[in-house]
């Protein structure tokens, strides 16, 4: 029977099992993969399993990626170079696998589903061979009548039983039918009891005991391509993938998929089921996966897009998958998260709740400890995709914006201002007078005549060459000079006797000098920006006060 159905095969799994070896790792070290199929979204959900997939392998191991590409109809062109680059956007670079739509590189290639079609038949033809597997002719109609007896029965569906029409076919009547030109797919012939339970251990969820399988499932499609249960069995075993994280909604599946190792003689893998990323409904305050419909933060794209650096999210991440990661890093701060033990059995059991005020939050720690040049680089690689104006600003005077990122940079306590690159333009708009606005936020308890003599008095006495030491006592002195107190415990003492303090009348100039009350240290400012223009500012600033 086999020779009938597959007569250009030639190659046995003993051949394959002597091209693909067992792989020469140290003790311990574990594969995994990311094996997703090419339909051109990558889901931040998808990210976070790839995510898993790489940490679970860790520096000793090997972590590929695959291509699950046997359904055709769900696939986009370019797709496999979308997803090789949404990975490098986030560090996450697979040491084997696919690399672009066209090409792959590692040992135990092709890591392309629709590349291995004579694999999978190799193993099939090994079934058929040996009685586990068979051809089945039924059609789709019968099929449809077994699942609508089934329903009226409440029977479970699919084909077992009395419903595996084919299973005792023989090489005479197949041949017939073959002939004939009748088309059928190759069922397993399933081993499972009604009455047989599986237990495994699943490395998240902890222990599992379900049904096993007694559905024939199939193996290979008409078009004798393989599903996704036969394929996923074939090339784990083959590229000897020891750990299989992938998304929980696959745990349902696992008795096939044990059930067709130990059919194939393969060693099982280990496995670990990710629950869903979750996201708290706006409308309904319950909880609901995170969807490509609804948010616009499911696609990996968006987190490019809004430039948060690659090592802020992937903090981010790992916040999510092992909820201990933070208390780690309180205790390790200056520690990047290579150092954190990440453990598989720490992750959620039930999905974690997505929060992107907390991955702004955690980008803006991240940020805020960058050096200079890395801030410089990071701004520039962002701006050349997604913000000419930005990109024209920093590179048509490079040092002069090195010097605005150095502001209150790689001090003790860096400012925390810095969320995403997509923030930047913002953050020193005041800088350029290209993008500096004229507009003043107003400064409270201080009347516009006060705002004005301020200014006035600080042109006459501002030094661009003074000390940063020299800097407040000045601006002391001239409140004093002006009617208000030098520091805001002597205007709380004596509200009365004072128009206010030092510090609003520094605000006067700080929304002069920048249009803002809130920036970083004024001095600092004023010295990057230079005098002519801190100046050119403050004039103008007077001016617009009249
Ligand atoms: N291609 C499957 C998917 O898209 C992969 C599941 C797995 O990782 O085994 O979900």
């Amino acid at each position: 029977m086999e020779q009938l159905l597959f007569p250009d095969i030639d190659k046995t799994p003993a051949d394959y099992e002597a091209m693909y070896p067992p792989r020469n790792l140290g003790e311990g070290a574990k594969v995994t993969r990311f094996a997703p199929s090419p339909t051109g979204f990558l889901h931040f959900g998808s990210l976070f399993a790839a995510f898993i997939a790489a940490q679970t392998a860790g520096k000793d191991g090997v972590f590929y990626l695959r291509i699950e590409d046997t359904d055709k109809k769900r696939e986009v062109e370019n797709a496999v170079e979308g997803i090789v680059n949404g990975l490098k956007d986030f560090g996450i670079i697979p040491s084997e696998g696919a690399i672009s739509d066209n090409a792959e590189t590692g040992a135990y290639a092709p890591y392309t589903q629709s590349r291995r079609t004579p694999i999978y038949q190799a193993y099939v033809k090994d079934l058929v061979s040996k009685g586990l597997a068979y051809p089945c002719f039924m059609t789709e109609e019968e099929i449809a009548e077994i699942r609508k007896a089934q329903e009226a029965e409440k029977a479970l569906p699919g084909i077992y039983g009395k419903y595996a029409k084919y299973r005792g076919i023989t090489a005479e009547e197949a041949k017939k039918r073959i002939d004939a030109g009748e088309e059928y797919v190759v069922r397993l012939k399933s081993p499972g009891k009604p009455d047989g339970r599986i237990k495994f251990k699943d490395e998240i969820k902890g222990k599992i005991e379900i049904q096993e399988n007694i559905l024939d499932i199939v193996l290979l499609k008409k078009d004798g391509t393989p599903t996704y249960h036969f394929a996923h069995a074939i090339d784990d075993h083959l590229m000897r993938t020891t750990h299989v994280t992938r998304g929980d909604e696959w745990l349902s599946s696992v008795p096939i998929h044990l059930q067709l190792f130990y059919v194939l003689g393969f060693k099982a893998p280990k496995y670990a089921h990710i629950a869903p990323i979750m996201k708290e409904d706006e409308e309904t305050h319950g909880k609901r996966k995170l969807s490509k419909r609804k948010d616009p933060e499911a696609a990996v794209s968006f987190y490019a897009e809004a430039g948060y650096p690659a090592g802020a999210v992937n903090e981010y991440l790992m916040t999510i998958a092992n909820s201990n990661y933070e208390d780690w890093k309180r205790a390790n701060k200056t520690e990047t998260i290579e150092k954190f033990p990440f453990a598989l059995n720490k992750m959620s059991k039930a999905g974690a709740l997505f929060d992107l005020v907390k991955l702004h939050d955690i980008s803006k720690t991240y940020i805020s400890t960058l050096d200079t040049e890395t801030v410089y680089n990071a701004v520039l690689a962002w701006s050349n995709v997604y913000d000419e104006e930005l990109y024209r600003l920093i590179t048509d005077a490079p040092d002069y914006a090195r010097r605005i990122f150095s502001i209150e940079r790689g001090n003790k306590k860096p400012r925390k201002d810095i969320g995403k690159w997509s923030e930047v333009k913002d953050y020193i708009a005041y800088f350029y007078d290209d993008l500096f606005d004229g507009e003043y936020e107003s400064i409270p308890n201080v009347t516009s005549e006060d705002a004005r003599a301020i200014l006035e008095r600080y042109l006459e006495i501002y030094d661009p060459d003074g000390a940063a030491e020299d800097w407040f006592p000045q601006v002391q002195a001239l409140a004093e000079e002006l009617g208000f107190a030098r520091s805001p415990k002597d205007y709380k003492a004596e509200p009365d006797r004072y128009k206010g303090h030092a510090g609003d009348v520094s605000s006067v100039i700080r929304v002069a000098v920048t249009g803002r009350r809130n920036t970083p240290d004024l001095y600092s400012i004023m010295q990057t920006m230079g005098g002519s223009k801190v100046r050119e500012r403050i004039t103008a600033a007077k001016d617009a006060l009249k």
